[in-house]
């Protein structure tokens, strides 16, 4: 066996792809020659680094953040349209119960009734806006 064969053969043995029969050989050879000796240790030491390296996959604490965040982020989303929701009910029910009672003066009327329609249409432009936002956001995804 020449050095250059051995060489080779040195290579197919740190990637585990040498036959059986080829080892006993090359192993004469890198016995008598210390220049294949030398660079068969330099591939095996390669080789161990490359094995020692982990990959840059994120750890466990990272996903639990990630689904803790999602959770979080759900009940903020439902909280908001909750409030939206009960505050245009509690709005109806006081134009309703405003305007099928006769009881109060036609001025009240009036300014209690424009109060409940700003709240509505502030209500409205914000959650219009909110959309808009989300819709462009160029964070979207982002974790904060
Ligand atoms: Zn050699």
């Amino acid at each position: 066996m020449n050095c250059e064969d051995a060489k080779y053969k040195c290579q197919l043995l740190i990637d585990d792809e040498l036959n059986e029969e080829e080892i006993a050989p090359l192993m004469g050879h890198l016995e008598s020659c210390y220049k294949c000796r030398d660079e068969y240790i330099g591939l095996l030491k390669l080789r161990r680094k490359l094995n020692g390296i982990k990959g840059p996959a994120p750890d466990e604490e990272w996903f639990e953040n990630l689904s803790r965040n999602k959770g979080r982020r759900f009940a903020g989303g439902a909280g908001f349209i909750l409030m939206v929701v009960s505050w245009l009910l509690l709005a109806g029910y006081a134009l309703y119960s405003l305007f099928s009672d006769s009881g109060e003066g036609l001025f009240i009327k009036i300014v209690v009734a424009a109060a409940v329609v700003s709240v509505i249409v502030l209500f409205i432009t914000a959650l219009t806006d909110r959309i808009k936002e989300s819709k462009t956001d160029k964070y979207k995804g982002v974790i904060k």
